[in-house]
């Protein structure tokens, strides 16, 4: 499972400095992170750094169909 960034993003670049993976960046337009490299911070942080960190609370979890 990885994270998903809301279009309510401000691009205030508080998340992407805390990504152990380097997995968010910006895009041109908004922030966005990869799935392909976000682990959801396992190994490094109890729980997403980056949701932790968000001020607008705009990180979402991609439901698990
Ligand atoms: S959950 Fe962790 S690994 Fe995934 S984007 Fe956020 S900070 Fe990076
Ligand atoms: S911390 Fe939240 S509002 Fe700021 S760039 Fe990241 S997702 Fe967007």
């Amino acid at each position: 499972m990885s994270l998903w960034i809301e279009s309510s993003c401000i691009n205030c670049d508080m998340c992407a400095p805390e990504c152990p993976n380097q997995a968010i960046a910006y895009d041109g337009k908004q922030y966005q992170i990869d799935d392909s490299l976000c682990t959801e911070c396992a190994g490094f942080y109890d729980r997403p750094a980056c949701v932790e960190v968000c001020p607008l609370d705009c990180i979402e979890a991609l439901p698990s169909v």
